[in-house]
Formats: C-alpha cells, sequence, structure tokens
C-alpha cells in the first residue's frame, strides 16, 4: 500500500469530509430494509461503510488472524449463493414500530434478497441473521420419550428420538440511541463508556456521531423454534418460551453446580411438547456467559464461595460474585426482548423462567406473559440447591417459598470435587 492510499484509508474510515452526504443512509425504523438502508460493516471498500466495528462479532478477530497469517484475503466478499433462510420470519409490524428493535438489525435474513442489486455492483453487504433448520438429538429428551412425557409424532419428535427445529443464528447490529434510551443515558455517556472499556478499540465511537450503528464485538443469540414457523404471525397461536443465558460448565459438560442444563432441558422438553400440540415453542439462547462477566470470574466466584469458613450457603451467593466483579449481574436484560418482538410476539403463554429480570424486561417492552412455569423440583442437581435458594432469597419467582435450611446451612460440596 503506498502512503497516499494509507491516509486516503485513515481519513474516509475516521474523519468524513466535513458536510459530505452518505452514500448509504440508515434510517433505523423504517418499513422496510430499502428504506432503512443496507448495514455495512465491511474493511474492504471503507468509502462504503456506514457503521461502527465490523461484522462477525468476536470473530471479527479470528478473521484478522486469518487475514495476518495469510490464510485469508482481506478484500474477499463472502458468495451468497443458496444461503437464503430455510424458513420464513416476518415482516412484523415490530420491526418498525418506534423503539421496539435496536439491539440487532430485523432485516438482517433478508440482506441477501433486499440488497441483490448493491451486492452485484460489489458493494460488501453480509446477512447478520441466518436461518437454518436442523434436528436434535439429546439423551434427556430420550429419556423423556421413555418415561412418557414425550411422545413421538413423527413431524416435531421422531421416532428415533430426534426433534426437528427452525434455528437462527443472530449477529447483534446495536442503535446506540436506542440503546442509550433502554439504559436511560445519554448517547454521548454510552458511546464514551464502549469506547473507553475497549481501551479505545472504536475510534469512531467519539469521533463519528453520525455513524449511529455499532456491530459490538460481542457474542450474539441463537433462536430455536419447535413446531410449524407458518404459525409464528398467527396471534392466537399458544406460545411456550425459554430465555436462556449461555452457561458452558453445565449447558455442555453437565457440571452439576447450577441447574442451568437441566432447566434448558426442561424449556426444550416443554418448547417441544407446545409445537406437537398446534403451538409454537421457542428456545432463545443469549452468549452472555457467567451472567455476562465471563467464564473466568464465574470460576473465581466458585473458589470464593467454596473457600467461605461457613461453606458455600444461599445467603452469600450473589454477594461473593459482587466481591469478584463489582456487580451481581451484568446481563442487563433489557435489550433481551428483541428477539422475541423480530419474531412478532406479544404474548407469552408459558415462559420457562423464574427469573424476575426476564420476567419485568419482557412485561415492561409490553410482551405479555400469561404463565411462569418454574423448573419441577426432581430436575435439580442435588449441589445446584444453594443456587436454587439463593435467587429464591433474591426474590426470583418461584411458586414455593424457599426452605430456611436453604438459607442457613451449608449444602456446598468439598472443594476437591470441583
Ligand atoms: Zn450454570
Amino acid at each position: 500500500m503506498t502512503r497516499s492510499n494509507r491516509t486516503d484509508h485513515i481519513r474516509l474510515t475516521s474523519h468524513p469530509v466535513p458536510g459530505a452526504k452518505h452514500q448509504f443512509p440508515i434510517t433505523w425504523g423504517a418499513p422496510t430494509a430499502r428504506e432503512r438502508g443496507p448495514i455495512i460493516g465491511t474493511v474492504s471498500r471503507p468509502q462504503d461503510r456506514n457503521v461502527i466495528g465490523s461484522h462477525g462479532g468476536s470473530y471479527a478477530v479470528y478473521r484478522a488472524l486469518a487475514v495476518s497469517s495469510g490464510a485469508l484475503d482481506p478484500i474477499r466478499r463472502p458468495d451468497l449463493t443458496n444461503t437464503h433462510p430455510a424458513a420464513t420470519i416476518g415482516p412484523f409490524p415490530q420491526w418498525s414500530e418506534p423503539g421496539r428493535i435496536v439491539a440487532l438489525d430485523p432485516f438482517g435474513h433478508l440482506a441477501a434478497e433486499d440488497f441483490r442489486r448493491e451486492i452485484a455492483e460489489g458493494v460488501d453487504i453480509r446477512p447478520s441473521i441466518a436461518v437454518t433448520r436442523a434436528r436434535l438429538d439429546l439423551p434427556e429428551l430420550q429419556a423423556a420419550l421413555v418415561a412418557g412425557r414425550l411422545k413421538v409424532d413423527g413431524d416435531v419428535v421422531h421416532a428415533n428420538g430426534s426433534v426437528s427445529v427452525v434455528k437462527i443464528a443472530i449477529d447483534p447490529v446495536w442503535y446506540l440511541p436506542g440503546i442509550a434510551a433502554r439504559f436511560g443515558t445519554s448517547e454521548t455517556n454510552l458511546r464514551r463508556g464502549l469506547f473507553e472499556q475497549t481501551a479505545g478499540m472504536f475510534p469512531e465511537l467519539v469521533t463519528r456521531p453520525d455513524l449511529q450503528v455499532f456491530l459490538p464485538p460481542i457474542g450474539g443469540t441463537t433462536v430455536y423454534l419447535f413446531g410449524d414457523v407458518a404459525r409464528l404471525p398467527d396471534a392466537r397461536t399458544t406460545i411456550t418460551c425459554r430465555v436462556h443465558d449461555e452457561c458452558n460448565g453445565s449447558d455442555v459438560f453437565g457440571s452439576d453446580i447450577c441447574t442451568c442444563r437441566p432447566y434448558l432441558i426442561h424449556g426444550i422438553e416443554e418448547c417441544a411438547r407446545a409445537g406437537q400440540t398446534g403451538g409454537l415453542g421457542v428456545v432463545v439462547y443469549n452468549r452472555k456467559e457467567g451472567r455476562a462477566l465471563g467464564e473466568v470470574t464465574k470460576f473465581l466466584v466458585y473458589n470464593a464461595r467454596k473457600r467461605q469458613e461457613d461453606g458455600d450457603a444461599a445467603a452469600a451467593y450473589f454477594e461473593r460474585t459482587e466481591c469478584v466483579a463489582g456487580v451481581q449481574d451484568a446481563r442487563f436484560q433489557q435489550l433481551m426482548p428483541d428477539v422475541i418482538h423480530w419474531l412478532g410476539l406479544r404474548r407469552i403463554d408459558r415462559f420457562i423462567s423464574m427469573s424476575d429480570m426476564k420476567y419485568d424486561a419482557l412485561t415492561s417492552q409490553g410482551v405479555d406473559i400469561v404463565e411462569r412455569v418454574p423448573i419441577p423440583d426432581e430436575l435439580i442437581p442435588a449441589d445446584a440447591h444453594v443456587e436454587i435458594a439463593a435467587k429464591k432469597a433474591a426474590g426470583y419467582f418461584s411458586v414455593e417459598p424457599p426452605k430456611p435450611e436453604d438459607l442457613s446451612g451449608s449444602v456446598g460440596r468439598p472443594l476437591e470435587k470441583y
């Protein structure tokens, strides 16, 4: 690259010509993708960019490694042939209701269709949402079949125990004025916080107030739909929903200190049943490991809990987290309802969760919750009763109040177990 090219590149990405019009303006909340405008986070044609950050969420860093090591051509554009959605999602009125969706691009799965012409002309426009079909095969669901809690219908649940789903991957796309409003802060304050806490990773947060959309380098969301997706737009469809925040240790590895996998599986079972009986099941899986504090923090907290003199008691559960991380929870469910809005849902009939934070986030944003379904006692691992008791004591929803013995005594096992 010549010196003049390099200078040109820097000017275009961080300091636009004063008063210059954007070639691809974004009108967030517009009713169609074309009126809204494409989301362009390319780094190969800086003059086309209309957002801060780049595509792929946290995986942008791996893309950088691929480029740095010579494995990936930095200006390569994706070939999107045959990648279009395997099921129809939307459009729904929520997509253009003011302030309703601020953390994802409602047209993100349709980018290749909606901007076919621009893409053909060489503009690097990428989908931020992908919709596909799959089957799940989980040992717990096989057990549910054997126990008779789940039945084979040949459509949702198959004779071999596998379960048909539509699964949807969603990368975050943040409309900064809307995000600031959700958190009750100013856009300037939000931009400054994002700039400083990423150690200046995205200078445009403070130098380009004209760019209002940010592709944050964080994990996204996966949605699993059970049942006939064509029922989604019908307001009479009974919706069963589990919103689950990632817990890798339990979800994948079966670590028994918490209830995450049992709760997730319970949600999947309920959702599969909903899909079989004329309704729809919706599992939302958010990459927010360790209450969005990360797994290192989480494991530090486990140690701090187990090494307390009076053992791993429920009363100290949230306190220990705050000692290590400074906050009890960084998931901030304010942004979570966006995916429910994106699916066009205004009511959840059966909400498979005890979390007041999730419940409050949904209901305060206009999603009615008819019934809250707690996890059956027999599905709670023995070592996870500390967590359950702490959550009940902290005001989480439950059918029964916590038992006094759960709150006072030590029910943790020796540290060596972990
Ligand atoms: Zn967990």
